[in-house]
């Protein structure tokens, strides 16, 4: 026995009963029997320090009053630091200097002088000034532990309704709330709440981890962590919301109720395995998002008469559209909230269930019990529904029950990932349904767009400048614009100039004549033209009014609808006129208009890549070329090319995570890409459209269909 426990045992400060029982813990602890023995509570870290001071006749040093050395803490992992309880602070005539409460460990000193290669002398401190400065110089950067150690009080976050308490003690550090891992999680948690943001993403680089929040649909840089504390950071996630911990290559879903200070919050996460570990993605749900009421979404008062007479109609397919995060889950359950009473059977099937609605049927979507979006819609069709929320039309199947239930006494609801309201209509003929299908059920398509609200306490008006005009001249000319408004920042607004958000929209309604165009499958132009005469709003033209009533500004516009998609949009409509083709627009015009547009090919096979390009140059566009994704993104940043047709499997950086990097950017997310999986599968276009992608098509893809997607998408710019 060392001389320590033999003077502890002496002073009877510890019992060989206790020694022993310290011993047995220690095989599987990797911890020094000193430190068990204040672990357990068998003596205290003062009488332990005194103790060793006595014994080994050397003083307590006091390690916040040492140079600490980074050199010397690059010399020692982590995992031994830890397992023998010691802090190698400075480098002194060659010898690594180690804090420790027993320096005459010797089992510890000789493995560690073996590690570094250099000699070692103990030095004595107290268990928990070591612990203090292993955390500090291990676990966390300095800025990191001031931001926890300055928390006036910690911040507790219980689980509630979790389905069963797993074994969370997989690493010693994690145990309790004190741990630094636990209180910076419960940081980044309640912090996000605090700052209403709806997503929090913890994204691994190289040698940073990024913390990000989304505020208001933004993505806001919060902080930086040190690359090692993202593995403890991601399993205490997972273990928040019952994830396998030991599973990193998968994708894994999970959800659960917290308790942030007594405040219930849900939790939705995601894990997606990177090339520099998993990415996570946790969104916050708010439960007053249930109770959504249809006036207070963003709707100006004639299309809310508009959407409210269509939703109470007793039959027919009322469609909302638009990308990830438009706000289109908002508008269908205040949709319901509106019309939901106690004659009526709501049923919906949804992926996911987001939010609970009194006094609505919910169904999760759950594929490996067979609940698809085609099988739990032939379910609820048996039980005799008024109202069918159909979260998403992805499929054929799907597609065909829906349209047909709405052409038999029911009124359904449902989503679809386009960007505006006619190429809603291309799209559902693509799935493959019958154009008179589509035009005997459609009552109503409405495309739509979150925008961020100018700050209140800190707006300001002004007059269109220079700048404005330079950029934004013809938009403003066009829709007479006189003021303009602005918000500076403020403290209320976290900085930022905005605060909340309304949604924008572009309402198709579907009169006799559209329905007629529609079921003949007339071409877009034409659909186009009869639209317009029926009064429907583009997105860029309900903005207009936001921007004229002073809730947003002209470049949250801009970022969310492309101004200068809208002109080239007139333009286009205006040269069709002036060339008088009737129908379609003609070849040569394609050419003269697609002049202007560059297009990026991202492709790992250069075959695909020289097809493409011969196909895209005859048609008139300018043709740019990458390698894989992450070039990929790179040439999009700097080229800014018009829209981007993006592989999906690539070497360095695939598809997905290349087109998650441009909608992350916020100077080129609002480029068009168009992806090519390899196969059609429900989750490759699912994953891809997840990603942000605008379109999809399948390989070997038909390029008459590839060049109309692309016409489509670029009308828009
Ligand atoms: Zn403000």
């Amino acid at each position: 026995m060392s001389k320590l426990l033999d003077a502890l045992t002496e002073r009877n400060l510890v019992t060989y009963e206790q020694i022993k029982d310290a011993r047995i813990k220690q095989v599987g602890a990797k911890k020094s029997i000193s430190e068990l023995l204040v672990d357990m509570d068998f003596v205290q870290e003062e009488d332990l320090a005194r103790v060793a001071s006595d014994v080994f006749g050397l003083p307590v040093c006091n390690l916040s009053q040492e140079e600490i050395d980074p050199e010397a803490i690059k010399k020692l992992p982590f995992e031994k630091v830890k397992r023998y309880g010691v802090f190698p602070f400075r480098i002194e005539d060659g010898q690594l200097l180690l804090a420790m409460c027993d320096p005459q460990d010797f089992v510890a000193l000789e493995d560690i002088s073996a590690i570094c290669g250099m000699g070692t002398r103990p030095v004595l401190a107290k268990k928990s000034d070591i612990e203090s400065h292993i955390e500090k110089h291990y676990l966390l950067d300095d800025l990191t532990y001031d931001l926890i150690k300055n928390m006036t009080e910690d911040i507790k976050i219980e689980v509630v309704q979790k389905d069963s308490e797993k074994e969370i003690f997989q690493d010693e550090y994690f145990i309790g709330q004190k741990s630094p891992i636990v209180r910076l999680c419960n940081l980044i948690v309640s912090d996000a709440v605090k700052a209403r943001a709806s997503d929090i993403h913890i994204e691994p680089y190289e040698k940073i981890v990024e913390v990000r929040y989304r505020v208001d649909g933004y993505l806001k840089n919060i902080m930086k962590i040190p690359k090692r504390l993202h593995p403890p950071l991601a399993v205490r996630i997972k273990i928040l919301t019952d994830l396998d911990i030991a599973e990193t290559r998968k994708p894994q879903d999970g959800r659960s109720s917290i308790l942030i200070e007594g405040r219930k919050v849900d939790l939705r996460v995601s894990t997606i395995p990177t090339f520099h570990g998993e990415k996570i993605v946790i969104r916050l749900l708010d439960q007053k998002k249930s109770r959504v009421e249809l006036d207070s979404i963003g709707f100006e008062s004639q299309n809310l008469e508009i959407f409210k007479e269509a939703i109470n109609r007793p039959q027919g397919i009322i469609l909302i559209t638009g990308p990830t995060g438009s706000g289109k889950t908002s508008t269908l359950y205040a949709a319901l909230n509106n019309i939901k009473n106690e004659t009526k059977n709501i049923v919906t099937i949804e992926d996911p269930v987001e939010y609970l609605i009194q006094g609505v049927n919910q169904i999760q979507v759950n594929p490996v019990k067979n609940v698809t979006f085609s099988t739990g819609l032939k379910s609820i069709l048996r039980q005799d529904p008024n109202v069918i929320l159909v979260g998403e039309i992805r499929d054929k199947e799907t597609a065909d029950i829906a349209f047909r239930a709405s052409l038999t006494g029911h009124l359904v609801f449902s989503t679809l990932h386009t960007n505006n309201a006619l190429s809603t209509v291309v799209r559902l003929y693509d799935i493959g349904l019958e154009p008179y299908l589509v035009g005997s059920s459609v009552i109503l398509i409405v495309a739509q767009r979150l925008v961020r609200l100018i700050c209140k306490n800190c707006k300001k008006e002004y007059e269109p400048g220079e700048k404005e005009n330079e950029r934004f001249g013809a938009f403003i000319k066009r829709h007479d614009i006189k003021k303009l408004y602005r918000a500076e920042g403020c403290e209320h607004c976290n900085y930022m100039g905005f605060s909340g958000q309304t949604a924008i929209f572009e309402i198709m309604q579907i009169d006799a004549k559209v329905k007629n165009l529609i079921s003949q499958k007339a071409s877009q132009a034409d659909l186009w033209e009869v639209v317009r005469q029926n009064g429907l709003q583009t997105l860029a033209e309900a903005g207009v009014q936001k921007i004229i009533d002073g809730l947003t500004t002209i470049e949250e516009i801009e970022r969310v609808c492309q101004l200068s998609s809208e002109q080239t949009l007139t333009e286009a409509s205006n040269q069709k006129k002036a060339s008088k083709v009737p129908g379609s627009i003609s070849r040569e015009l394609h050419k003269q208009v697609n002049k202007k547009f560059r297009i990026l090919i991202v492709d790992d096979e250069p075959d695909i890549r020289e097809v493409l390009k011969m196909r895209l140059t005859v048609e008139g566009y300018t043709v740019l070329e990458a390698e894989d994704g992450s070039e990929g993104v790179k040439r999009t940043c700097q080229e800014k090319p018009d829209l981007v047709i993006m592989d999906i499997m690539m070497p360095v950086m695939n598809g997905i995570e290349a087109t998650k990097k441009i909608r992350d950017n916020l100077e080129i997310a609002a480029t068009p890409v168009v992806m090519l999986t390899a196969k059609a599968t429900k989750e490759d276009e699912l994953q891809g459209l997840d990603a942000g992608a605008d379109d999809y098509l399948s390989k070997p893809f038909d390029e008459d269909k590839l060049l109309a997607r692309i016409r489509m998408l670029l009308r828009r710019r």
